[in-house]
């Protein structure tokens, strides 16, 4: 699974609240991704993340 953060990011910082191992803030301002490719132990997560996200920023697949 990959996981994007797209420009509707609004840097509430849920997501990074939810999975610190993978969204971090960054120096714009905004949410970024460590890496794109999710370990299957935290897809769970992510997906999470992607759902709690207020402005649907986060897309995987
Ligand atoms: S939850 Fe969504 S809007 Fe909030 S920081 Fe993460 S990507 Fe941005």
């Amino acid at each position: 699974m990959k996981v994007h953060v797209n420009a509707d990011c609004i840097s509430c910082g849920l997501c990074v609240s939810i999975c610190p191992d993978v969204f971090h803030i960054t120096e714009g301002g905004t949410a970024g991704v460590y890496r794109e490719e999710v370990p299957p132990e935290l897809e769970a997560v992510v997906r999470e993340a992607a759902d709690s996200c207020p402005v649907n920023a986060i897309e995987v697949g």
